[in-house]
């Protein structure tokens, strides 16, 4: 059975061309960067020049990019070692309910340690209002942690308005790119932007590996204890093979890519609420330019997500229900109910990542596939009529 992925929100293959670049530096060139001799100046020169290419991408200077093991770790970087190195200007930190679960995470270790934080809510198309920003900085205010674009439902939000906000409070600003990094434009002079996370593996890079972004003169209180790695910002030999492989995977990228994804989104959705009783979720259809270019998230009513799921897996079609994160435990997402779904709905929703490899034949299948698989299980469904 010929197999089609529609979970590259999850993961994505690594490109062949990236496999190749790193192959020389998992064998003949495999020293450690901090050696002295000529095996480590191979392996310097190679994580140097990573990072000038990631750093290019982001309109940042190469000092200013660190690596890490991949989102993450970038994600609990930034918001720890910030909370951390100010903890003397203030307590307060400012996030979005709709964030992934590493940013979630580490502003609820911090709570436990007595930082105080502000989850702002999202309208119902999962839209932050820069208003309300601005009318949660206070005096002990040292962070605003809210993503570029949500993994679940594909919402990007309007960053470059709260970076104008936070720098004028005076509030450093962290973004989680995970998602957005190469599909949506960034520059982080422009959007005003004091820490981005990033990561490999979303972006046909190896898993395993990411970057933090750090704008010069910000001090972070770093996590890993060890050597003077990465500017003395995260200990541990680096992953040099994974390094280039992420920089390799970055070049790849370009805008055919995301004009290609996004006619394919456009008729994937077209298709899937043709289908009685469904429900976009995320930006609506006349929103669709601040929807990431390979999102669809679709509630088919009075049907279980995971039925759909396990239905459409037996048929060679991979989707998720929520985010991968979420996906193993039987609550709802967080994501879904803050921009308002009842349980029960939240509950009938698919999500579908698409991929440059996916093809419109992938796409037609998938359409004419869900609907039969939703027409049959809403047959056998107690909640229909
Ligand atoms: C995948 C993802 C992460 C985590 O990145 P890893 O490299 O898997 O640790 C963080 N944030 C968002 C928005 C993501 O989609």
């Amino acid at each position: 059975m010929k197999r089609i992925y529609l979970d590259h929100g999850a993961t994505t293959p690594v490109d062949k061309e990236v496999v190749k670049a790193m192959l020389p530096y998992l064998t003949e060139k495999f020293g450690n960067a901090s050696s002295i001799h000529s095996f480590g100046q191979e392996a310097k020169d190679a994580l140097e020049s990573s990072r000038e290419r990631i750093a290019k991408k982001l309109g940042a200077k190469p000092n200013e990019i660190i690596f890490t093991s991949g989102g993450s770790e970038s994600d609990n970087l930034a918001i720890k070692g910030v909370a951390h190195a100010y903890r003397k200007k203030g307590n307060h930190i400012i996030t979005s309910s709709i964030e992934h679960p590493a940013v979630l995470g580490a502003c609820k270790s911090l709570a436990e340690e007595g930082f105080d934080i502000t989850y702002l809510e999202v309208d119902k198309e999962g839209f932050v209002k820069p208003d309300d920003v601005e009318r949660a900085i206070t005096k002990k205010t040292i962070l605003v942690s809210i993503m570029h674009a949500n993994n679940e439902i594909g919402t990007i939000e309007p960053i470059e308005e709260i970076g104008k906000i936070c720098k004028s409070k005076g509030v450093l600003f962290h973004t989680d790119a995970v998602q957005s990094f190469t599909k949506v434009p960034i520059d982080v002079n422009k959007m005003n932007i004091d820490l981005l996370s990033i990561s490999a593996h979303k972006i046909y890079g190896p898993k395993g590996v990411g970057a933090l972004y750090i704008r010069e003169g910000v001090k972070i209180k770093k996590m890993i204890d060890g050597g003077h790695h990465e500017f003395d910002m995260r200990a541990g030999t680096e992953n040099i093979p994974g390094i280039v492989g992420f920089a390799k995977a970055v070049e790849l990228t370009n805008e055919n890519q995301i004009k290609y994804m996004t006619n394919l989104r456009n008729k994937l959705i077209k298709g899937l609420l043709k289908i009685p009783d469904t429900i976009l979720n995320g930006p609506d259809r006349k929103n669709l330019s601040r929807r990431l270019c390979n999102n669809v998230n679709i509630s088919f009513k009075f049907v279980e997500g995971e039925s759909i799921l396990l239905r459409l897996d037996d048929k060679g079609i991979a989707v998720s229900t929520g985010s991968a994160c979420s996906s193993r435990s039987l609550k709802p997402s967080h994501v879904l109910l803050a921009i308002g779904l009842p349980p029960q709905i939240a509950h009938s929703s698919i999500r579908f990542t698409l991929g440059r490899e996916n093809t419109i034949q992938e796409i037609n299948y998938t359409i004419k596939t869900t609907k039969e698989v939703v027409e049959e299980l809403r047959k056998l469904s107690p909640f229909c009529n």
